[in-house]
């Protein structure tokens, strides 16, 4: 800045003039004078050497609310708080300038209004030719924003309790923590600030020379993230995540570090409950696998054994009504051939307990089956005049992944009961039909019979389930939970549509070869 004119030197209390006022004679003078006028970012405007304010800009108006008339001739000390003022801050402030030719600040400052606005502030002294002083060179910024976003960082920062979040000079010296830091660690901010924060590291770690790694790391990659064990205040150990990034001034020196924390301990310890639960429950259902597969192996052999001596009472019950029948007293026949009939049951019992067991044992490897013969194949096994009531519509060229003799047995079950549960009297009617859909074959049985209200659809498919006395419709109870077992042991599903006196519809959705 161009030496003032002599006349506006050293304005006393009552000069009106303005900087705007003392027109230099040299054009970048008026240039210069013409850019401080435009400037409202700043408050720049020049002082007496008793800090009379001389000249005003447009920026100082904007900032401190003067007019350059009502603040022209007025002392700087307006601008200052009342605890500035006891201080004797104004007059110091001019001093330092004066000595070293500069003063910079930041702090509260007072505008027209008597509101506050945190600024930042360099008072420049202004020598002529002679290096005289002839007043002061003053530069305003209103940082107030930058101020409150920084004082809610701050607080924000050190208000968060689960990550220790705190600061490090280039030597990895602490210079700020949080209320985290503190909780994690267990140092309060007077303890640590100024320590190195090697003294989080275990011994090992920093016999090691991690901390200075861990830095240098951060200074190279821009970031260093990492897990591992940390050391409390108490000595106590805790599973850390950090977070080291380097801090940069604007030309791009490094001058610190920013850490973040997490203790992850009880994730871990939570992970290892985790672990160790399932690892249990692997336990457990291996145990009850086994205890399944014996109580499968139990119950076929039981099964298997039970045929034997039910046979021998169907064969001996057989032979004397067959060779005795003649001779027997009474109601001895009658009552013989509830016998037979009664094993006869059984045997059926046990054979479809048999099946159904089977199922659950054999390896079952799905084939490529073709549909029609293998619903014909099942068709073969109805007894003969009930056999010609199943009509089939099934493409001869559908192809389906299955087990074929499981498939026939599931079909035949369905069959054997689209043809069972009808009225008395009537003719049973049931018909299988199938469509391909997409990579999956849906075959689906319907019946015209006594249907199955809703309630009981889904009980059907349990082992001895039945919605009928034997002496109504004959049956074990078995035959849809082979159909269940069977179907879904091949990668299927099989459902149920009925209306109670219409009929059914069991479908069966199995993958296509
Ligand atoms: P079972 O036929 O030996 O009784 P299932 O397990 O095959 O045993 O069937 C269980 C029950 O489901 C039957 O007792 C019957 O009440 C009912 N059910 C099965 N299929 C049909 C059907 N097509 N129509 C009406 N009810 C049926």
């Amino acid at each position: 800045m161009g030496p003032l004119p002599k006349k506006s030197r050293l304005p006393g209390k009552d000069s009106k003039a303005n900087a705007a006022a003392a027109v230099s004679p040299l054009p970048y003078e008026h240039t210069f004078r013409l850019l401080v006028g435009s400037v409202t970012d700043y408050a720049i405007f020049l002082l007496s050497t008793e800090g009379v304010v001389v000249s005003w800009n447009p920026g100082a108006e904007r900032i401190k609310g003067y007019k350059a008339e009502e603040i022209i001739g007025k002392p700087f000390t307006v601008f200052y708080p009342e605890v500035d003022l006891q201080a004797g801050k104004p007059a110091m402030e001019l001093r330092v300038a004066g000595e070293v030719g500069r003063f910079e600040d930041e702090g509260w400052r007072i505008r027209k209004d008597g509101s506050r606005f945190w600024a930042s502030v360099i008072i420049t002294a202004l020598r002529d030719e002679t290096g005289t002083l002839i007043g002061f060179g003053k530069i305003t910024r209103d940082l107030t924003d930058r101020r409150e976003a920084e004082l809610r960082h701050r607080l924000l920062i050190e208000g968060v309790t689960d990550y220790a979040i705190y600061s490090l000079d280039v030597n990895g010296n602490i210079t700020s923590w949080n209320t985290g830091a503190q909780r994690i660690k267990g140092y309060t901010a007077e303890e640590i600030v100024g320590k190195n924060f090697s003294n989080f590291y275990t011994r090992e770690d920093a016999d090691a020379g991690l901390p200075a790694k861990v830095l240098a790391e951060a200074v190279r990659q821009g970031h260093f993230e990492g897990e591992g064990w940390r050391v409390r205040k108490d000595g106590r150990r805790f599973w850390s995540n950090v977070v080291v990034t380097p801090m940069r001034d604007e030309s791009g020196d490094l001058i610190g570090f920013t850490k973040i924390t997490r203790d992850m301990t009880d994730r871990m310890q939570l992970l290892e409950k985790i672990q160790q639960h399932a690892q249990e429950l692997e336990v457990r259902m291996a145990e009850s696998e086994r205890a399944n597969a014996e109580l499968e192996a139990f119950g076929y052999s039981v099964s298997h054994d039970l045929r034997a001596p039910l046979r021998a009472i169907e064969g001996f019950s057989d032979i004397i009504l067959t060779d005795f029948g003649t001779q027997l007293p009474g109601r001895v026949p009658e009552l013989l051939q509830n016998v037979l009939q009664a094993a006869t049951r059984m045997n059926h019992l046990v054979q479809d307990l048999l099946d159904y067991s089977r199922l659950g044992r054999i390896d079952i490897d799905p084939a490529p089956v073709n549909l029609l013969r293998a619903v014909r194949e099942a068709r073969e096994q109805i007894p003969g005049k009930l056999r010609d009531k199943v009509t089939l519509s099934i493409d001869p060229a559908l192809m389906v992944a299955a087990h074929r003799p499981t498939l026939i047995q599931v079909l035949v079950n369905l069959i054997d009961n689209g043809l069972k549960f009808y009225p008395q009297g009537r003719t049973p009617h049931v018909e299988v039909t199938a469509r391909a859909e997409n990579d999956i074959i849906m075959i689906s049985v319907c019946d015209e019979g006594i249907g199955i209200s809703r309630q009981h659809q889904e009980r059907i498919f349990h082992v001895f389930e039945r919605l009928h006395s034997a002496e109504t419709y004959p049956g074990t109870g078995i035959g849809l939970a082979i159909v269940k077992r069977g179907i879904s042991r091949m990668g299927g599903t099989v459902q149920v549509e009925s209306t109670p006196g219409k009929g059914s519809r069991f479908s069966i959705s199995l993958p296509a070869k």
